[in-house]
């Protein structure tokens, strides 16, 4: 018998007693044992604050990126994969299904960690948006940063999706600074209990970013009553529990922050001009049917309820029961089938009971049938499409079957639609089908705001789309009202959820020595010469250099504009120039100046600096004029370097100032910048 055990404070603990047997969904056989948890699991938080918290923080976010990455590469090596695959049978998953699950996880993880090299410094700080000068001569300014909170989050899972669901959470979390215990649902905590261990024996992870609780609810409200202000907890499941949270003593009284992902009744509408001839109706067709049947339907984002406009009923009622009618629900270990059963007999009973009082609003459209593998003792259930006799039946907009159910509900016109799909009382997502984009528009705009996503799916993006039903790291996954009100995933915002946001307050170099970034106004080095004759290492934020002055001429904005072909009237046309509101007379192309001040900073001979890559935040802030005489200060503001490659990027406050003191030109000059030999990969 395989007794689950729990990772706590750097060890396994097996517990000793018995405890539930958790059974294979398809089989019946008992898969593992959930029993007591064999260590003190408030002891998890004082590890995770004590150990867990201060590793993690002392990586840059680049360094815990690297970290993902790997664990992700480690997970889906082949070997490892399949062990997880073979386990996810026992969920009642197919092989589809737990690609979704494991590869989908793991994706998460290849994700996070690719954005947060893009788009986080090498540091453990973010610099949240721009200077707020506080003074007039720049002697006091306040910048917003955030920094990772010193407490632990407890991540409190659905049974759907035991490793795509952990990982959502884990991958922000730790690229945050904060560690993860994580609790598993218990219908399917095996395979969490073996994802964990797998990432635990890898060490991969500094000691204490992850822990696992194998817990029951009653065990785990014990942990939470240890937690404090610094501390989060991650809650995905039904709308009940998350209500039973809220009210905890944790939250209510410690101001523990809350995220809850909860249940959601997520719509598609099929737009009035899709008719049963449209390609978008076809989509609708099959998107719906996907959405029932793939996890058997035991998907948060699933379609509950698919609204028609009442001319297309009769049509779509047909073409969805034609094809539900050629699912295959059987053996989820059988190639052959298209879905598997249920996780339990439990949950079976629960949608058995959901659908009988869906049945209140509605009626039976189609009950599919088991083709293979139901011996009786799995918990199998066929796709059953309901439709609702009154559209506005109250269990129609309130009752989640969380299983292979959809309700087809006929609407009148726009209105009437968006008003149902707001009877939800608010969603993870909706998906609209239609080609008339002002329908489309007016139908988006109407349930955006009660949503977290909104798909929009026409013919021409059909072929991309990635679908009602998948949560994107990139985007947020989470919606208003019913649905919990919480946010996950969203790229770096996912991130920043887990950080402290604090203005600091103070002079310029305080707040350069605070950020490590050049804050304007803080002092800068003009003592070491050419800034690009230094490597990134001998490199400091500070470093600057004021340039020789140049003069810019009429016959250079001509040559400039004959060169290019840029004959804008403002550079080649005096009459229409003197015309203008903004610039009454004749001036340079803003390009032109930016030419000529790469020509004032930029070091000629070959050096550290390998390459341009852009610029960031340009503004020409003043017309440069014929006469007008400019110069460059240009100061490395922000370094990031870029591990093992020999090289990190350098941004470079340059500002273009003409004779009278007056910024012309401001923005961010990106380069790549050598490391000296030896150092980082560099070449010797
Ligand atoms: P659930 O019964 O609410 O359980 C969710 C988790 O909460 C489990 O780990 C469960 O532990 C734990 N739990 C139960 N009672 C608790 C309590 N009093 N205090 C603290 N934790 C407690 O939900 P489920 O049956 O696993 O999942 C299905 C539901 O989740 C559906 O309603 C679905 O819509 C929703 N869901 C939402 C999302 C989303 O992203 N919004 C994603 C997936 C699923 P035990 O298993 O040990 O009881």
């Amino acid at each position: 018998m395989r007794r689950l055990e729990s990772y706590v404070a750097g060890c396994w603990h097996r517990p000793a007693a018995n405890g539930r047997a958790l059974l294979d969904a398809a089989t019946g056989e008992t898969v593992a044992e959930l029993s007591p948890v064999a260590a003190d699991p408030a002891a998890a938080v004082a590890h995770g604050r004590d150990v867990g918290g201060p590793a993690l923080r002392e990586m840059t976010f680049h360094q815990r990126a690297a970290r993902l990455r790997d664990v992700a590469k480690m997970l889906l090596a082949e070997e490892t994969k399949e062990r997880l695959y073979d386990l996810s049978y026992c969920t009642g998953a197919t092989r589809s299904d737990s690609w979704i699950d494991i590869d989908g996880g793991a994706g998460v993880l290849m994700s996070y960690a690719g954005r947060a090299r893009r788009e986080l410094p090498n540091s453990n700080v973010v610099v949240d948006g721009a200077t707020e000068p506080l003074s007039r001569d720049d002697s006091f300014s306040a910048v917003h940063v955030l920094t990772s909170r010193a407490g632990v989050e407890v991540q409190i899972n659905a049974f759907n999706f035991p490793v795509w669901g952990m990982l959502e959470k884990f991958a922000p979390a730790f690229l945050a600074g904060v560690p993860s215990i994580v609790k598993p649902a218990a219908e399917t905590a095996y395979l969490a209990e073996a994802a964990v261990r797998l990432m635990i024996e890898s060490e991969l992870l500094p000691e204490g970013a992850l822990q696992l609780v194998c817990a029951s609810p009653a065990e785990l409200s014990t942990l939470l009553d240890s937690l404090s202000g610094a501390d989060s907890i991650a809650f995905t499941g039904s709308a009940s529990v998350g209500a039973a949270l809220r009210s905890h003593r944790a939250v209510a009284e410690a101001a523990v922050r809350l995220n809850v992902e909860a249940d959601s009744l997520n719509a598609a509408v099929l737009a009035p001009d899709a008719g049963p001839d449209s390609a978008e109706f076809g989509v609708f067709v099959a998107e719906t049917v996907r959405e029932m049947t793939v996890k058997a339907g035991q998907k948060c984002t699933a379609i509950r309820r698919a609204l028609v406009p009442r001319q297309h009923l009769d049509a779509a009622a047909q073409a969805l029961v034609a094809a539900l009618g050629d699912v295959a629900v059987g053996d989820p270990r059988d190639p052959d089938s298209d879905m598997g059963p249920l996780v339990s007999l439990a949950q079976r009973s629960e949608v058995q009971a959901s659908v009988a009082a869906l049945l209140q609003g509605a009626e039976p459209l189609f009950e599919g049938s088991v083709r293979s593998g139901d011996d009786g003792v799995g918990a199998f259930l066929a796709p059953t499409l309901l439709r609702a006799t009154d559209p506005w039946a109250e269990t129609v907009h309130t009752v989640e079957a969380f299983g292979p159910v959809a309700t087809l509900v006929p609407y009148a016109g726009i209105t009437e639609a968006t008003e149902l799909v707001a009877a939800g009382g608010g969603s993870l997502v909706a998906s609209l089908y239609g080609a008339d984009r002002d329908d489309m528009a007016a139908l988006a705009l109407g349930i955006a705001s009660h949503h977290g996503r909104v798909l929009m799916a026409d013919a021409s993006a059909a072929a991309a789309s990635t679908g009602h039903g998948s949560p994107l790291p990139m985007l947020v996954h989470g919606g208003p009202g019913r649905s919990g009100g919480g946010q996950e995933m969203g790229g770096m915002r996912g991130v920043f959820g887990h950080m402290q946001r604090s203005a600091v307050q103070g002079s310029p170099d305080m707040l350069t020595a605070v950020t490590g970034e050049h804050i304007a106004g803080s002092r800068a080095n003009r003592h070491k010469g050419h800034p690009f004759k230094l490597t990134f290492d001998e490199l400091e934020v500070g470093d600057s250099i004021t340039t020789e002055s140049r003069t810019v001429t009429k016959a250079d904005i001509d040559a400039f504009a004959e060169s290019t072909g840029d004959k804008f009237y403002a550079h080649t046309d005096e009459a229409a120039a003197a015309r203008s509101p903004i610039f009454g007379g004749i001036v340079a192309h803003g390009y032109l100046v930016l030419s000529f001040a790469a020509g004032l900073f930029v070091w000629p001979d070959e050096g550290p600096v390998l390459a341009n890559y852009g610029i960031d935040r340009l503004r020409f802030a003043k017309p440069t004029y014929p006469g007008d005489v400019i110069h460059v200060v240009l100061t490395c503001k922000r370094k990031t370097q870029l591990d093992g490659r020999g090289y990190g990027e350098v941004a470079w406050d340059t500002r273009v100032i003409n004779q009278n003191g007056e910024v012309n030109a401001a923005y961010d000059v990106l380069t790549m910048v050598a490391n000296t030999p030896g150092r980082n990969g560099a070449p010797t």
